[in-house]
């Protein structure tokens, strides 16, 4: 039995203890072969998150989209290779409900890490608290640089908090590039990178039309930017291949 096997059947009895039904461990079982046997062709699924496409029951294409259509998502990145979930959010924490049990899914699933850009001036004490929910070693916070003192708390808390905006606009981006990543918009849609999303010569499709794996596999699509456009913008906020490169220096 492998080390995941082991850590799930242990984790199985504590979860049928607390009363959980016998087809939520099938599918943990089902989704731990699938990190496991993860091609690691992508590091990270980044998700760009507004009203617009969380809060509703609605499945059809063009609608907005339910939490089961996100975890599946998620599902398809793992098996993908990712490894990083990265939400860019714009509207508060605690009032993403569905937001929230995304991240618990990739984190207690995959053991996923997760990181929240938030895209605001400051942050409130109800969504410190449904933060603090979240498992720490596997969250990060990144802001912008400019709003950075008004989210200390976080820091004393323990929580990492980054820049999301660490190099200068205009200038090529000191990034990983963008064929480590896949980002979704509020829509559903597939774009190259952050920096192009809403261009339609870099769309690579839809969550409902193809797999990530097809995306990937694909040469005729486009998996980098040209270099004419190839400048840091605000599109690059948040920006996992960007914030790694610098985390790492
Ligand atoms: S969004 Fe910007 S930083 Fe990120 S991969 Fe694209 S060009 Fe690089």
């Amino acid at each position: 039995m492998s080390q995941t096997e082991q850590k799930f059947k242990k984790q199985d009895l504590t979860l049928e203890l607390l009363g959980f039904p016998k087809t939520i461990f099938k599918k943990i079982r089902e989704c731990s072969k699938i990190a496991e046997s993860a091609p690691k062709d992508i590091s990270y699924l980044w998700l760009k998150v507004s009203e617009k496409n969380i809060k509703s029951n609605e499945k059809k294409q063009g609608e907005k989209l339910n939490i089961d259509v996100w975890l599946n998502v998620i599902d398809e990145a793992v098996s993908a290779g990712a490894n990083w979930l990265v939400l860019t959010i714009h509207i508060p924490l605690d009032q993403m409900e569905e937001v929230i049990e995304m991240c618990r899914w990739a984190q207690n699933t995959y053991t996923m890490r997760v990181g929240f850009f938030l895209c605001r001036e400051d942050i409130s004490e109800n969504e410190i608290r449904v933060i603090s929910g979240l498992k720490k070693d596997l969250t990060q916070i990144f802001v912008k640089k400019k709003a950075l003192e008004h989210f200390k708390k976080l820091k004393e808390m323990g929580l990492f908090l980054g820049i999301a905006d660490p190099q200068e606009y205009g200038n090529k981006p000191n990034c990983e590039g963008a064929s480590k990543l896949l980002y979704v918009d509020n829509e559903g849609s597939i774009y190259t990178c952050g920096l192009v999303s809403g261009m339609k010569n870099y769309k690579l499709g839809t969550i409902y039309e193809k797999k990530f794996q097809e995306i990937i596999k694909d040469p005729s699509l486009p998996h980098s930017v040209e270099e004419k456009i190839h400048k840091v913008n605000e599109g690059c906020d948040g920006c996992p291949s960007l914030l790694m490169k610098y985390l790492k220096k």
